[in-house]
């Protein structure tokens, strides 16, 4: 079967999206195929997949065949159509603007790089130049180039056998993981060692065969006109060195020796060898090669390290320095800085630390206001592999679990044993602070392979979230069940998106009964839940009354609110302006709210994302909101924001 589709995986088909849809696609048995512009490759090879340069918003052809091709059809379609289904994993943070470093004042001494993760550094060169890995030349005789095709394959599955182990060791759903696992890809990429066997089979020894396949799929990355693309040429390189590497039984450098607060100079590091580099210990990179999207540059940003790459043979001034200072927000870097620049950096350096230690001061606080209401500054998960950063950053609870993710990220629709694993996680990860779950929450905008999405004019006004899944009850019970029985392990509320009726609430309940007497029946363990509504429609603002007298408590989505009180798409661009959440008539349908569940004695949340809006948040709290649920990374600031209010009320 064929069909077309637009993409619309942000930053198209490369790297990490790639070994993502490869990895969907090597799921099924089916052959796949990706037609763009009258190329067509197996939608099986990454290296393939990224040669073929899919950008967000083009226009591609897939062809499935074999016995599970409606399946595989369903699935690929939905990724490549659905704009978040790379989601589940940490959003990769942005590069810093670059716009900085070209008004940068010129220091002596100093060299321009790639912006490449903001933040100043300072501290003693730690060099990293291991030697470069020349052919082996050697002469394989007819009879052994089958025995060195095995070899090959062996250093191979050694080397992917060691990217696997530092896979099991990372925080599961990392950006370190998932780049790991596109270097995977690579080093087992059918193209790849294809070339490489055929070049043994001409007689060369299989260090010299993976040299050269490397090199000449590199590139090919590097003609194309897309720092994306030039990237991965880096990473080709990176995992071959590992392969050739392994053949001849050679380790690199170590870099574990690397010392307390040392700048990491180097020409080029892979990512896989940063990966597993003491990152804690390093204050600053300096790389001769690389850019803002390389996958040293997402690794540096990810752990806070300020980095400037792209230093082309000026990293030799650095690979014989004493000391380096580094300004990544502005890809300025000093070698051997004088007393000066030396003061300079320090003080910058004490600043920027002043500034995340009274942060931190907030990490175990827990706000209570003037009159001595106590509010909660929750975190907004889409995964498990979010939940260390939660709670790293003293979240207390979870005020929103978007479950579709979960679903979206899965082949078919997740079972109610899955699911229940995830909620008992959840639950325990937290316990005895709350959990607030979600209840399946798509529609044909974020459709899911499993379920069949009709074709909508206007799919943010149709059949979605707690609409769809009345109507699925095959789809929605085992998530309530699964619900039910993880309440044993912590403490989960759940709420239901999208509401518009009292019906919808009450129809809920019902089904939420017939699970508990099924799980009676069956003999198995479960608790109930409270069960609250999301306030995100007009309709629910109007009728917040009757939803408070018959729920326990209310969770405003403002993404929704907003989108539908204005009637602006939260997606289109061209209504931006409209979708504001500060304007009058959306912050009178968030006072009715407040009111409405202030006098049913329900607590009242916002989870959307103005809840982390610190100019908004007091009057927030002015209107009786008792609970604040944003992304991690908000969480401090918000403590900080409450305590501010808080202190202003006091005097
Ligand atoms: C919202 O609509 O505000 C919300 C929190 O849900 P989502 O952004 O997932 O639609
Ligand atoms: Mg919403």
């Amino acid at each position: 079967m064929e069909r077309s589709a637009i993409v619309r995986v942000k930053e198209g088909l490369h790297a990490r999206p790639a070994a993502r849809f490869v990895k969907l696609a090597r799921a099924f048995q089916s052959d796949v195929e990706i037609a763009k512009g009258g190329k067509t490759v197996s939608a099986k090879s990454s290296v393939k997949l990224m040669l073929l340069t899919v950008k967000e918003g083009d226009e591609v052809t897939l062809k499935v065949r074999g016995p599970d091709e409606t399946e595989a059809m369903g699935m690929l379609m939905a990724y490549l159509e659905n704009p978040q289904a790379g989601l589940g994993e940490e959003p990769e943070q942005q590069p810093p603007s670059t716009a900085a470093a070209d008004e940068a004042p010129h220091r002596p001494g100093g060299h321009k790089g790639a912006a490449a993760s903001a933040g100043a550094a300072l501290g003693a060169v730690f060099p990293y130049f291991p030697p470069t890995l020349e052919p082996v030349d050697a002469d394989i005789l007819p009879a052994e180039r089958e025995a060195e095709k095995a070899r090959l394959r062996t250093a191979i599955a050694a080397v992917t056998g060691r990217m696997e182990s530092m896979i099991a060791a990372a925080a599961p759903g990392s950006a370190d993981a998932e780049i790991v696992k596109a270097l995977i890809e690579l080093a087992g990429d059918e193209d790849l060692i294809a070339r490489a066997e055929e070049t043994i089979g001409r007689g060369l020894d299989a260090v010299s065969a993976m040299l050269a396949a490397g090199e000449a799929l590199a590139v090919e990355f590097e003609r194309l006109d897309d720092p994306y693309m030039k990237a991965r040429a880096e990473d080709l390189h990176a995992v071959t060195r590992q392969i050739c590497l392994a053949l001849t039984e050679k380790e690199d450098v170590d870099l574990s020796g690397v010392p307390e607060g040392a700048i990491l100079v180097a020409e080029d590091i892979g990512a896989f060898e940063l990966a597993r580099a003491p990152l804690n210990r390093i204050a600053g990179i300096l790389c001769g090669q690389g850019g803002a999207t390389s996958h040293v540059a997402i690794i540096a940003r990810n752990h806070g390290i300020p980095a400037v790459l792209g230093l082309g043979s000026a990293i030799e001034a650095f690979r014989t320095a004493r000391r380096a200072a580094l300004d990544g927000g502005r890809g300025l870097a000093f070698a051997d800085p004088d007393q000066t620049l030396e003061r300079d950096f320090a003080a910058r350096i004490a600043r920027q630390e002043e500034e995340r230690q009274a942060l931190t001061a907030y990490v175990d606080h827990k706000p209570v206001l003037a009159d001595g209401r106590a509010i909660t500054i929750a975190a907004n998960l889409g995964s498990l592999s979010e939940i260390d950063n939660a709670r790293a950053v003293g979240a207390m609870g979870v005020g929103l679990f978007r479950t579709e993710l979960m679903f979206m990220a899965h082949p078919m629709l997740p079972s109610e044993e899955e699911q229940y694993q995830t909620y008992a996680a959840l639950a325990a990860a937290f316990a005895p602070q709350d959990v607030i779950v979600r209840t399946l929450d798509i529609g044909g905008d974020k459709p899911v392979a499993g379920i069949d999405f009709p074709e909508e004019e206007n799919p943010f006004l149709g059949w979605r979230g707690i609409r769809m899944c009345l109507d699925r009850p095959a789809v929605f019970k085992p998530q309530l069940r699964a619900l039910l029985r993880a309440n044993h392990e912590g403490n989960l509320k759940v709420m239901l998106p999208m509401v518009s009726t009292l019906d919808e609430l009450r129809r809920t309940r019902t089904l939420i009964e017939e699970c508990e007497a099924e799980l009676e029946r069956e003999g198995k363990a479960f608790r109930r839940f409270a069960l609250g509504v999301m306030i995100e429609t007009p309709a629910a603002v109007l009728i917040a009354p009757e939803l408070a007298a018959e729920s326990a408590f209310f969770s405003i989505g403002t993404n929704d609110l907003t989108q539908y009180i204005m009637a602006a798409d939260r997606l289109n661009m061209s209504v931006a302006a409209l979708g504001d959440v500060s304007s009058p008539a959306v912050m009178r349908a968030i006072e009715l709210t407040a009111k409405a569940g202030v006098e049913a004695g329900i607590m009242v949340g916002i989870c959307g994302e103005a809840a982390a809006d610190t100019t908004l948040i007091p009057r927030f709290l002015e209107m009786g909101i008792g609970e604040l649920s944003m992304s991690p990374a908000a969480v401090l600031a918000a403590k900080k924001a409450v305590a501010e209010y808080t202190a202003r009320a006091e005097v």
